[in-house]
């Protein structure tokens, strides 16, 4: 028996047939366009849905379950998408839509808690029912999983874990606070550092890498700077330490989770900041002593699909 999990993103939507063990036996992915309503989504999806059962020669009756991790707040009760700013989104009734052509059950969920089921499930925090996958891109989201399931709020509006402010006096966020930790953490925070300090700094090897060209400037420059041994990437980066010890030990402190995981498009990076990141964040945890493990994920992308996949087995 199957699963499948779909990762709907702003730019492509994924779909994967993954056994019962969380493997992805194969998966396909096509532009989401957004812009053109969730009903022309639904029928690329279910499309590839039919490829990949014909590929693998199984039936739907194979199938024990469709999962899809969403941005944004979903109803997981009534598989409605409440509302995604990526998306455009507000009330899109996506599993009924699904199950007009599959008739499966259909499980929805935001897609940082996937990310953190999958992880759970078959990845970095396999057999911790106490973990948290910080997922950080543009921005920086998250999923809290507590005695192996996911906690997603009284009103599907949990874990917004990048709008938990560290600055009270901060910049001011998209969301209307001030000092949310994605402010200082998420790839696009990294960039707009790099590109002050390159502007500042010619001498920078930041600045060196993109000729001057400050636009050009994308989240592994400043770190490839800093271990080629640029100075002000180095103040950088240890700067960009320090925030995201900040908001991991308040994370350790509220939920002394087993494990963390790091997943994203800035995990490839995060791995060279896992010793300083424990360093640091050893100094500010409750009680004195880290027992939470900090790690890198396994899974990369796969663990939206495999965790959306596996909602069917939560
Ligand atoms: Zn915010």
């Amino acid at each position: 028996m199957y699963y499948i999990g779909i990762d709907l993103g702003s730019t492509n939507t994924t779909v994967g047939l993954v056994d019962e063990n969380g493997n992805i036996i194969e998966k396909k992915e096509k532009l989401t366009l957004a812009d053109r309503g969730y009903n022309l989504i639904v029928k690329d999806i279910i499309e590839i849905c039919y490829e990949l059962f014909e590929n693998n020669n199984i039936k739907t009756d194979d199938i024990i379950s469709i999962g899809v991790g969403s941005p944004g707040a979903s109803d997981t009760k009534n598989g409605v998408i409440i509302y995604s700013d990526n998306l455009k989104f507000k009330n899109v009734p996506l599993s009924s839509e699904i199950k007009k052509y599959l008739n499966v059950p259909v499980f929805l969920e935001n897609n940082a808690n996937c990310a953190a089921f999958g992880e759970y499930i078959a990845g970095a925090a396999k057999n911790h029912k106490y973990s948290i996958t910080v997922t950080i891109g543009a921005g920086v989201g998250g999923g809290i999983i507590i005695d192996g399931k996911i906690y997603n709020g009284s009103n599907y509006m949990g874990t917004e874990i990048g709008h938990m402010s560290i600055n009270a006096d901060g910049e001011k966020c998209s969301c209307g606070r001030k000092g949310c930790w994605e402010l200082y953490v998420s790839a696009n925070a990294i960039i707009r550092e790099a590109a002050i300090t390159a502007t500042k700094y010619p001498e920078s090897k930041i600045f060196e890498a993109v000729n001057g060209d400050i636009k050009l400037i994308n989240s592994k420059i400043p770190f490839d700077a800093y271990e080629a041994g640029d100075k002000y990437a180095k103040e950088l980066i240890k700067r960009y330490v320090y925030y995201l010890s900040v908001g991991t030990a308040n994370l350790i402190n509220i939920f002394q989770p087993e494990i963390i995981t790091f997943n994203g498009k800035m995990s490839a990076q995060s791995s060279k900041l896992i010793k300083p990141l424990i360093n640091q964040v050893k100094n500010m945890v409750y009680g004195g002593a880290l027992k939470t493990k900090i790690v890198i994920t396994k899974l990369g992308n796969d663990a939206y699909i495999i965790g959306a996949a596996m909602l069917g087995k939560n």
